[in-house]
């Protein structure tokens, strides 16, 4: 069994020390366990939220533990109920072969799932993250303005699409052309403005030309400064992810805008409001899952996958993963 632990805390971008591999003996099921072995590993920048100690709404990964992560697995061998020798799986498999499980919060697909990686990706945690942020936060009504930063990654995509079905009109911001390209010819959003180009701000106030009644955020940082000045009253943003501060070791040069963000939220009467997948919409689930499977399988939802062979290619595909490197949900193929 090949697994990577957590080497040590990386202080602002993980590298090659941060994680290490090792090769243990592969566990066995014991009462009330399974054994699966993890076929697909999801990648998402929360990991790097666990690579760190500091206070946050779930515990760090202990320094040698496996690295935690969302997998798609086949159970080997099962004595839990409900699960059965080749059924595929949905679970926290983590980074490795093969992993233990109990069997709570793990998903049964049944034996022969279409696209299983899926439900690492749009069907799955992302997918959750997008449409209950959009619906239950972004409460989004026909003609308004929607803005989505991140917008070709799993979270980002299909935040704009699902706008596009609700009735909006759909910005993205993404980093470069190729990205942008992407979104407006294949996920149909009405425009999306490259954050990396010279003059993104203007760019941005042409293509929201009404104003910002949603903004989805994912990044925060210099996208959000041009962001916040756009906002109409009563605007909804929900805070679903700061992408852009992970790596931070420290806050921003001045001058401080804590004061004029706190105007604005006053005068225009504006919602901010975090959250946590699972904590707040977890419940929801079931909703989701039934609402997004029919738009994915009447192609009024598409989803890019970006799947890389090998587990020993995780730790090189996540320190890209947050320096914007993924096109598309970042999946590893784990071979043996
Ligand atoms: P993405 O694949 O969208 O994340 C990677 C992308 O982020 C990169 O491809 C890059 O896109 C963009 N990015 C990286 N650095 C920067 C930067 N400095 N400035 C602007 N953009 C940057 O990930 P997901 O779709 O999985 O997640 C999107 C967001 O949602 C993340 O912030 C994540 O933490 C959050 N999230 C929150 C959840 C919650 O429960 N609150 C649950 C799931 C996700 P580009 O090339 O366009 O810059």
């Amino acid at each position: 069994n090949r697994r990577y632990v957590l080497a040590e805390r990386p202080k602002g971008e993980p590298n090659d020390d941060t994680l290490r591999l090792e090769t243990v003996a592969r566990p066995e099921a014991g009462a009330g366990q399974m054994l699966l072995r993890n076929e697909y590993l999801s990648l998402d920048p929360y990991m790097r939220g666990r690579m760190s100690d500091a206070p946050s709404y779930a515990a760090p990964v202990e320094i040698g533990e496996v690295m935690v992560g969302g997998t798609v697995a086949q159970v080997v061998t099962s004595n839990v109920d409900g699960f059965a020798e080749g059924d595929w799986v949905v679970a926290f498999g983590g980074w490795q072969d093969y992993a233990l499980s109990d069997g709570k919060g793990v998903i049964n697909m049944g034996k022969d799932p279409e696209n299983p990686s899926w439900a690492l990706g749009v069907l799955g945690m992302p997918g959750l993250t997008a449409w209950a942020g959009l619906t239950q936060i972004g409460a989004p009504k026909p003609g308004e303005t929607l803005v989505v930063a991140g917008a070709s990654g799993p979270v980002g995509a299909t935040v704009g699409q699902i706008g596009k079905i609700l009735g909006c009109r759909v910005i993205g911001i993404a980093g470069g052309a190729e990205k942008c390209a992407h979104v407006v010819e294949t996920l149909g959003f009405d425009a999306c403005v490259d954050y990396k180009a010279d003059g993104f701000a203007d760019a941005l106030k042409d293509a929201a030309a009404d104003g910002i009644d949603i903004y989805f955020e994912n990044v925060g940082g210099a996208v959000f400064d041009a962001v916040l000045p756009l906002l109409n009253p009563s605007a909804r943003i929900p805070v679903c992810g700061l992408i852009s501060q992970y790596n931070a070791t420290s806050l921003p040069d001045g001058p401080d805008r804590m004061n004029y963000l706190m105007g604005q939220i006053l005068r225009k009467r504006m919602t901010m409001r975090g959250f946590i997948v699972f904590d707040d919409f977890g419940h929801l689930y079931p909703q989701f899952a039934e609402q997004m499977g029919a738009w994915v399988k009447d192609g009024k939802i598409r989803y890019r996958e970006e799947m890389i062979s090998g587990l020993e290619q995780a730790p090189g595909a996540f320190i890209g993963l947050l320096k914007g490197e993924a096109f598309g949900k970042r999946v590893i193929h784990l071979a043996d």
